[in-house]
């Protein structure tokens, strides 16, 4: 994708909606608290936390990012805010390896996850 492009609509169009604009450079990483951020480098506001909830699933499942099928203790459960609501919350399972999972994961996808974190409706709508 086309980062100049990008900023040129942000520039012109500061209040585009970030599903709307050309992919960004995903920013995917774990920090030392183990919570694990997905960012979209260079528009304000796309960031989301995932928290860990601890227990992993003892089943092998699917990571949500990289879509990798693996095994219970590879994976990990964690949760997000959606919106501002604290009280509306998202869980998926991802890799417990975060830098691991980056490098499977498209960043299309992870786009995706991001944005499902995001609110973008105004209070007022619903
Ligand atoms: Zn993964």
């Amino acid at each position: 994708m086309d980062y100049e492009e990008r900023e040129l609509i942000l520039e012109l169009f500061p209040g585009t909606p970030p599903d709307l604009l050309p992919l960004g450079e995903m920013l995917y990483w774990q920090d030392e608290e183990g919570r694990v951020h997905i960012e979209e480098r260079g528009v304000e506001g796309l960031h989301l936390v995932l928290e860990p909830v601890g227990e992993a699933p003892r089943a092998p499942q699917v990571c949500e990012a990289c879509r990798r099928h693996l095994s219970g203790s590879a994976l990990g459960f964690y949760r997000h805010a959606v919106g501002k609501d604290p009280r509306h919350l998202r869980y998926l399972v991802l890799c417990r390896d975060t830098a691991r999972c980056a490098s499977h994961a498209e960043p299309g996808r992870l786009r995706e996850i991001l944005l499902r974190g995001i609110e973008r409706r105004d209070p007022g709508e619903l």
